[in-house]
């Protein structure tokens, strides 16, 4: 066992050498050192605000849905370290991947038949975002290079998917100028979730307006000004790329199902690619297995990532259709150029079969349920603060949303006073928690995420 370095002396060597994300940021406090996790619970090696122990209400950004230490998990990855915990995925192949991209092809929409399987959410987008790109190009239509997206959303912090992310979000402004320039259209009007709109009690497994159409004048008005925008860049255009029913880095919006469906039908009419990303709302999240699953919407090109793994190792996927891998063989260049050094990491896919297994072998449903349900009573008194503009739930999401900037020290201290771990951003305070956090540890969550509110206020 190697011996544990004193936790302050940590802390001087990482504030002199290591990077955490967007960071140094200026006014946080230093980083809270974790030195194990075990079920939804994070173990400091120094007490923090009078905590030896924190509940997780982020997932580790959305991807542990089993938590930490799950032991089928666990033995899952053991088991792949007993054979092997690496090889080239060029001229070779293995069990684990190929069972994934099987299970991948199983469970996601219909026509969906090949399975690129990335290093990361943010690679997997990348390589959808290249296959769209040479799919047109096969086709002696290379003139498609753009991407219409809609503002608010977030794709990833590689080159290409940060040009689809919110231009004005802050974020990457840096780099406007420089990276691909592409179609921004306004986000569809808010969709369910808000407390005050949903007294009776729930959406998993079904955002109100599931599959509707009937969404009054002010959708149908959005689908034109859509539709309007769509043609105008069709010749252009190589694919749209939304975040479906939830944007969530960009803001933790919700939308109606309805808007993909709209969507999907305007793609249709106009020959353009439809790229839904489901790195954050995949594998159960919003009620559904899928996100697109509520709208019964297929898209030619998806990508997953983060709870893919249960959280436990790096991995996303793209899958496509057909017509897409289809159109790329018939190139002149004739295979999708991407290539990454750890592409199908045994480890990765075979913690993410477990994981896909262990999801699919439960009644997850009825833990999303029971985590809304949860989530919308604990989050409730929110409404009732002065600068609280929004609470609002979808199956295991929490969020809270201020009329201004959160205070990160003050909100996150106010949540680990409570026992908890939260990560607010911009606007908001927000939950993802673990499906396994039982009925007391979603109610501390939710007094967490409403002290951290009170403490911006
Ligand atoms: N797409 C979406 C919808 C995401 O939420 C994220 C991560 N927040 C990404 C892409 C990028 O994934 P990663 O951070 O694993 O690169």
């Amino acid at each position: 066992m190697r011996e544990a370095l004193p936790a302050a002396d940590l802390l001087a060597l990482d504030r002199a050498h290591v990077w955490h994300p967007y960071g140094p940021m200026p006014g946080t406090t230093a980083p809270l050192v974790v030195s194990s996790a075990r079920g939804i619970r994070l173990r400091l090696a120094e007490p923090a605000w009078g905590q030896h122990e924190l509940v997780d209400g982020m997932s580790s950004w959305w991807a542990a849905i089993h938590g930490y230490r799950n032991p089928v998990l666990d033995a899952a990855v053991r088991d792949q370290l007993g054979r092997m915990s690496h090889v080239m995925f060029g001229g070779l192949t293995h069990e684990p991947a190929v069972r994934l991209a099987a299970r991948l092809v199983e469970i996601t929409p219909e026509p969906l038949r090949h399975v690129f399987l990335a290093d990361s959410g943010s690679v997997a987008v990348e390589v959808a975002l290249k296959m769209c790109l040479q799919y047109w190009a096969s086709l002696g239509r290379p003139a498609k290079r753009r991407f219409l997206t809609w503002r608010g959303g977030y794709h990833g912090d590689t080159w290409h998917t940060m040009s689809v992310c919110d231009p004005d979000g802050g974020m990457h402004s840096l780099w406007s100028g420089a990276l691909p320039e592409q179609v921004f259209a306004p986000p569809p009007p808010d969709g369910p979730g808000t407390l005050d709109d949903a007294a009776d009690g729930g959406t998993a497994g079904g955002p109100a307006g599931a599959r509707g159409t009937d969404h009054g004048e002010e959708h149908a008005a959005y689908a034109r000004s859509l539709e309007t925008l769509v043609a105008e860049h069709a010749h252009e255009l190589a694919g749209v790329i939304v975040e479906p029913v939830v944007q969530g880095a960009g803001g933790m919006r919700f939308h109606s199902p309805a808007h993909v469906r709209a969507l999907r039908e305007i793609c249709d009419r106009h020959d353009v690619l439809l790229v839904l990303d489901e790195i954050a709302t995949g594998f159960g999240r919003t009620g559904a297995l899928f996100a697109a699953d509520h709208a019964e919407v297929a898209p030619d090109v998806m990508c997953v990532g983060k709870a893919l793994t249960g959280g436990y190792l790096t991995l996303g996927a793209t899958l496509c259709t057909s017509r897409v891998a289809d159109g790329i063989s018939r190139g002149e260049v004739p295979v999708l150029a991407h290539g990454p050094t750890f592409m199908g990491n045994p480890l990765a896919t075979a913690v993410a079969v477990a994981s896909v297994e262990l999801l699919l072998g439960q009644d997850w449903q009825a833990q999303v349920r029971r985590i809304e349900r949860g989530l919308r009573s604990g989050l409730s008194p929110a409404r009732n603060l002065p600068g609280v503009r929004d609470v609002r739930v979808l199956g295991a999401i929490g969020v809270v949303q201020l009329d201004h900037e959160v205070d990160l020290p003050a909100a996150t201290r106010a949540a680990a006073a409570e026992g908890v771990w939260l990560r607010p951003f911009r606007d908001t305070i927000y939950t993802m928690p673990p499906y396994i956090t039982d009925d007391a540890d979603l109610a501390r969550i939710c007094a967490a995420v409403v002290a951290a509110a009170e403490a911006c206020t």
